[in-house]
């Protein structure tokens, strides 16, 4: 028995890559192993967006050293944006790495392993620099690779990721995403929907759509035949089993008419957007090259929550971004209150080389003002966070369960425990109830709320009541962080 581990740090694409990897390998026998030292394989999934996430994963190696001194014969490869961006310079930081893969090349993963194994050589497959060849060139260097799944690495295997388009195109001058997942492609309908309803077919309920600017989604047919994010969404509410449809991540001058009427309409559609606006001012917009003004953006809230009633939107920000001044940064703190944000997640400014603001601009803010100015962004959130939940209370929603809570894991109660989903505008609701809702969609009335939770009650018995013999059917044993264990995010 050959035995794999992996542990992936980052995005929802690194998720899914490496359910897809995982897939792979335990087609050549591999089985999965939660505790590094006894694989056989040590995989760490990467991610380059912030230079701390680097540092995790170098200092992961760092203690690896002895074990691969002990043992030499495990292979130890690092996968995804940092091998693509570092390439050589990741086996001089950490000689113990057998295997650099990129985003790109991860297709390619077992044959790798089996090359270090016949020649004991290391062996590095990376995609084409942006700039290295011709575009056609450097889209077919970063293989799609999302056909292979193996639904049982899935996170829960209710959900899924499903990836719609690949790469970047935007080159936002703080982000690395455009080097390390290369030009922006969108994948074929006809291979999107035939992964959708074998999910479907596989018991999945909620399918998220990721691209890095997914509602820029647009595949042209070799008839001329255009499809949408729209087009898709629609095809997909047809799916008997499917029961929601989620995306992410919006960009915030792509958001067009059809999607909000897609949103609005589509039963199954989540009533939720995550539109990053990254910043308040537009002085700073124009150094991130965001294209886009304060004012436009305002504009884009507007109509979403026009077109589609109770709609909850997220977004993303960057503090202490190069020559963010005191000024700018309040301008986001006023873009936040005003916004009602579902959330905001923020992100202290790290810069990347590589990108074009490493080049042009100082980064001239200093780290505790950066933790200050996340700080105090993250308090407007929260209060927004606490007066939306509180608004509301008394509402009824569906919501997907998940699993446990951590509270009703920690709990050892036999009647009800804590556990936790999401409702359709992705707020998260706990509730009493048993393990065995998980994967249910279940309609609640919320009766409480908190700055980070909306606490509800079951309205439908199904699911609840005990069994005829009136014993608790606890059945599906494993909670959510069990299953998500097989997949260790950090
Ligand atoms: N494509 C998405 C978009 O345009 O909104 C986001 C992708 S990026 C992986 C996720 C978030 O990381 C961004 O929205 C941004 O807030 C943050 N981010 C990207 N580069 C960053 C950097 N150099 N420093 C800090 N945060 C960064
Ligand atoms: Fe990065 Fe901008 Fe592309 Fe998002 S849109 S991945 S922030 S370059």
């Amino acid at each position: 028995m050959k035995r794999v581990f992996i542990e992936t740090v980052g995005c929802q694409m690194n998720i899914l890559d490496s359910e897809l990897v995982i897939g792979s390998l335990r087609r050549e026998g591999y089985e999965l192993t939660r505790e590094p030292t006894q694989a056989d394989l040590i995989l760490f999934n990467t991610c380059s967006v912030r230079e701390h996430a680097e540092e995790k994963i170098y200092s992961a190696l760092g203690r690896l050293n002895g074990h691969k001194r002990d043992f030499p014969d495990t292979v130890i490869g690092v996968l995804g944006c940092m091998a693509q961006k570092d390439q050589e310079l990741v086996r001089k930081r950490a000689p113990i790495v057998d295997i650099v893969c990129g985003t790109g090349q991860l297709r390619q993963l077992p044959q790798l392993v089996s090359e270090v194994l016949r020649t004991r050589e290391p062996q590095i497959a990376v995609s084409l620099g942006r700039k290295e060849a011709s575009r056609h060139e450097v889209e077919t260097s970063f293989e799609s690779y999302d056909p292979i799944r193996d639904p049982s690495m899935r996170p829960t295997p209710f959900q899924a990721f499903v990836r719609v388009q690949i790469g970047c195109d935007k080159f936002c001058t703080y982000c690395i995403v455009p080097s390390v997942r290369g030009p922006e492609q969108s994948r074929s309908p006809e291979h999107i929907l035939a992964e959708v309803r074998q999910l479907v077919l596989e018991g999945c309920k909620e399918v998220t759509l990721l691209g890095q600017t997914v509602n820029s989604y647009e595949y042209v047919s070799g008839d001329g035949r255009r499809t949408r994010l729209s087009d898709l969404m629609a095809a997909m509410n047809g799916y008997e089993g499917l029961e929601r449809i989620r995306f992410i991540t919006s960009f915030p001058k792509d958001m067009t008419p059809d999607l909000l009427e897609a949103v609005r309409d589509l039963p199954k559609a989540a009533k939720y957007l995550h539109v990053p606006v990254q910043s308040g001012c537009d002085d700073v917009l124009k150094r991130m090259k965001r294209l886009y003004t304060v004012g436009e953006y305002r504009d884009m809230l507007a109509r979403c929550r026009e077109a589609i009633p109770g709609v909850a939107i997220s977004s993303d920000f960057i503090v202490g971004f190069c020559g963010e001044s005191e000024a700018s940064f309040r301008k986001s703190c006023d873009l936040v209150a005003e916004s009602m944000f579902r959330n905001s997640y923020i992100f202290k400014y790290s810069t990347r080389p590589g990108t074009k603001a490493h080049d042009l601009f100082e980064d001239d803010i200093t780290d505790l003002e950066k933790r200050r100015r996340n700080n105090e962004l993250l308090e407007i959130q929260n209060d927004n966070c606490l007066i939306d939940h509180r608004s509301r209370i008394g509402d009824e929603v569906d919501v997907l369960v998940e699993g446990l809570s951590r509270y009703g894991e920690k709990s050892s109660d036999n009647g009800p425990r804590q556990m936790t989903g999401r409702a359709a505008t992705d707020h998260i609701v706990c509730f009493p109830g048993y393990p065995r809702l998980v994967g249910q969609m279940v309609k609640m009335k919320i009766v409480d709320a908190s700055h980070f939770t909306l606490f509800g009650e079951v309205m439908t018995a199904e699911g609840v009541a005990p069994t005829s013999d009136g014993i608790w059917d606890w059945s599906p044993a494993t909670t959510f962080t069990e299953r998500r264990i097989g997949l260790p995010v950090v």
